[in-house]
Parts: structure tokens; sequence; C-alpha cells
């Protein structure tokens, strides 16, 4: 079966920021009868994604980083063009290279991830408010 769309909003608290988005997701999953299949997570949004990474706060505290480290070389052939439209362009080309979803496997009722597994939305022009929409596919 395929349920219907879900999301969930969650408010950045940061500018740039990493928000472990893993127990929303598993409420969600909670809510249908899917025991065993895939779980889609998409965000409608052009300037922050997910990715599943560890939870842990230096790494976290380089996620946060990792859109300039992969930048500054770029931006050093001459300034970003979107940034003349609203000074935003680091966060969108970040969103590039980090994605807008993930799938996630279903096992069992839960969500199937490693024993250092989370899922992570990656702000990259916060604060805001963030759609995080889902669709169980399973049995
Ligand atoms: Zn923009």
């Amino acid at each position: 079966m395929i349920t219907a769309p879900a999301s969930v909003a969650i408010t950045t608290p940061e500018a740039v920021g990493v928000v472990n988005v893993t127990a929303q997701i598993r409420t969600a999953l909670q809510g249908t009868p899917i025991r065993r299949g895939i779980v889609v997570v998409t965000v409608p949004h052009t300037t922050c994604g997910l990715c599943v990474n560890e939870d842990e706060a230096g790494l976290k505290d380089d996620l946060k980083r990792l859109g300039a480290h992969l930048l500054d070389p770029l931006e050093r052939h001459g300034p970003f063009h979107h940034d003349r439209i609203d000074d935003n362009a680091r966060a969108h080309l970040t969103s590039v290279l980090i994605g807008p979803s993930a799938i996630l496997q279903v096992d069992e009722g839960d969500l199937k991830l490693g024993t250092w597994q989370s899922l992570f939305l990656l702000e990259l022009d916060g604060p805001r408010t963030r759609r995080i929409e889902m669709i169980f596919i399973g049995e």
C-alpha cells in the first residue's frame, strides 16, 4: 500500500544548523499500518536538505561548515550570480550538494537505521519553518 502524504513542520533556530528529525519521521510511521517497506522523505525547499549521519555535536558543527569548505574555492572565481537576487547563493548551492530527499527502510514497524544513523534536516538559510513531507510504501 501507499499511504496518503504526511508532513511535519520544523522551525529551525539557526541561519545554518543541523536538526535531527528522526523522531518526527518515526512518529509519522507509527500512525500508519506499514510494518515493512520504505519511507520517502522530501523537503519542498531550495535552501535546505536532508542527509543521514551521526548525531554527534562536533560532526554537526562540521556539517554546518560544509558549504563554506566546498564553496570558498568556487567563489574565488567570482561572486555568485544568484546573490544579486536575494544574497543566498551559498544556501542554494549547498542544498544541491546535500539533496532534498532521503529514502529509509521500514522493518518490523520501525525505521531501519544503523546504530549511529539519524536523519538530519540541514538548514542553510534559516531560521525558518520548513516542511518535511513523507510517503510510506509497504505492507
Ligand atoms: Zn535565493
